[in-house]
Parts: structure tokens; sequence; C-alpha cells
């Protein structure tokens, strides 16, 4: 559900900076069903910065952002708390997160402009384009991975599902020195590795023998944390990429999983979430990540709902030109 505040004068406070979004990425997770009343949804996007909210500042000043093209890291943090003031801000007791429903959000980018503090913004490089720029936060997050082990020696790794975030990961992945694999179950998807010079595996054919170093669970589902619990090895590392919105009804709820195995085997799990938007955007112009398996779709903002149908959750976006 698009939420179209358009005709409203966006409001923003000392320090933020009205954007008026270029090219939006909306994945089926975007528009709940039945959409979220007084919500602007939306957080993938590439922008131009209108203006900054500078008060006190003389007339005729222009902010430096004014004119740039950016993206936005979705969590907005309070920078008062205690673990602001830790440098946690990503983890900020306050955060709102940009275009998410609910208490914890803040209108997102699906609209005529969006309003983001300029400590959040990141200026795209010249040269890499609006339709793989507006992928920065999602590569961000499968970076991310990588600082959640110190590889070793040359470390077994699997990446566990070929949704979106799969597919990312594993290309981030295959950039260390380790034997890499994806598994899943959708042979199409896994043939996406073919291309990357990647290893792929159908599930199927993976036995659960333990001896993966470190798994990444890129799946949200409650089977995909059981069969990383089969892959990895003692004292080996899981490495949760996808929040738990299940495979469909009845799957999504971690409590199913039997976690006596980590018990058993002493298996580190640790949840992984958002990156660093500079980082992610210096790969995507090195061309390390290939982000073009992601798009199904490509629209109009205002045709968004209904390009949406159809498109399977978090495995595919819709690319939105405003
Ligand atoms: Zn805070």
């Amino acid at each position: 559900m698009v939420l179209d505040k358009s005709a409203a004068e966006p409001v923003a406070a000392a320090g933020e900076a009205v954007v008026i979004p270029v090219v939006m990425a909306g994945s089926a997770a975007d528009w709940p069903l039945g959409g979220e009343a007084g919500r602007v949804l939306g957080h993938e996007f590439v922008g131009v910065v209108e203006r900054v909210e500078q008060p006190g500042a003389e007339p005729g000043f222009k902010h430096a952002l004014v004119g740039q093209r950016v993206v936005a890291s979705v969590s907005v943090s309070c920078g008062a708390c205690e673990l602001c003031r830790k440098g946690l801000g990503p983890h900020c007791r306050g955060r709102k997160m940009l275009g998410l429903p609910g208490a914890g959000g803040r209108d997102g980018c699906f609209a005529d402009r969006v309003v983001v503090p300029t400590r959040n913004l990141h200026v795209v490089p010249a040269g890499l384009s609006d339709e793989v720029a507006v992928f920065a936060e999602p590569v961000a997050s499968a970076l991310h991975a990588k600082a959640c082990f110190r590889p070793e020696g040359r470390p077994y790794i699997t990446v566990l599902g070929e949704s979106a975030m799969g597919l990312l990961v594993v290309q981030v992945m295959a950039r260390l020195n380790a034997s890499v694999r994806l598994v899943g179950t959708d042979p199409a998807r896994l043939s996406l590795c073919d291309r990357w010079g990647v290893k792929q595996r159908a599930l199927a054919e993976v036995g659960l023998r333990g001896d993966q170093d470190v798994v990444i669970e890129c799946t949200g589902t409650a089977r995909g944390l059981s069969t990383a619990l089969g892959m990895v090895r003692p004292r080996g590392r899981i490495i949760l990429k996808q929040a738990f919105t299940g495979g469909g009804a009845g799957e999504s709820v971690p409590e199913n999983v039997d976690l006596s195995p980590a018990i058993a085997s002493e298996v580190e799990i640790i949840g992984s979430r958002c990156g660093n938007i500079a980082d992610a955007l210096a790969a995507l112009a090195r061309g390390e990540v290939d982000i073009s398996p992601l798009v199904a779709r490509r629209g109009r903002l205002a045709e968004g709902a209904a390009l949406l149908a159809g498109v399977r959750g978090g495995y595919q976006s819709v690319l939105l030109a405003a």
C-alpha cells in the first residue's frame, strides 16, 4: 500500500534534509497487507537533496549536501542515549527506522519527498547508477556478515538460502580466502552462482555433516536454523542474517527449533543486521556485487503495490521511478 502524503509539506527538524526520491526499491515486505495507516513506507532509495534545515545559518548559505545524489542508512538514532554515546547508534534505544510501520518507524521514501537526518545520508559516487546504488542498504547488510567472524585458515562457509540476502552474502563471502557455497532449493536462482564463479548445491543433495566452520542463515525460517545447526561444526558459528519472517504460516516462530545441538556442540549463534552504507557504495562502485538478480520488475511509484503482486517476499524487488 503506497501512502500518498505528497500533498503535505515535509517538516524537517534541525540537521535534517528534505530529499526528493528519484529511484526507489521495494519488496513485498514494504507493502504489508492492508497497509499501515499514517506511515509512508519504503527505505531503499536514491534521491537528490533539496534543502537542509539549518537554524541560524547565514542567508544564502548552501549546505554541501544540497543538490547531491544520496542514499540513506535506515536506522535513525537519537545521538544521546547511552548506546549512542558508546558508538552503538544502530542499536539506539530510541531509534526509528525509515519506512517501517508502527511505533518504531518514521516516514519513508514512497512519496514525493522524504526527510532524513544529514548524518544518515551518504553521497553516491559519480559513475554509480541510481539503479545499482539503490541497493546500498541490503549490500551493507550483506557486507556486515563479514564482520561477524574472523576467518582462520581457509574456512568452509555455507550460505543457506537463495533469498535476495543470500545472493548478496554469497558474493561477499566469495571474496574471502574461504571455501564458499550457496545451498538452496531453487535451481534457477542457485545457478546465478555459476555466473559469479561460486559453488552452489541443492539442499536435498547436501548432507548435514556438521563440518562447516560458518553457516550464514539467509532463509529467515525456523527450518533454516535447524538445517544450519546440522551443518555447522562443533564450536562453529551460525550467523542469522535474515529476519525471521518465515516461509509461510507456522514457520516464522524460531521456538520450533531444537537448540540442543547448539549446546552439545557449543555452537555460537549470532545475529547480524545493518552495515556500513559507505562501504557498500564503495563495493558497488568497484563492481564487486551483482545486484541484477534482485530486480524483478520496473515501474513508477504510483504502480508500486500492483507491481509487487506475484513478487516473492524476501526474494526480489521492484524498482520504482518517481
Ligand atoms: Zn540513542
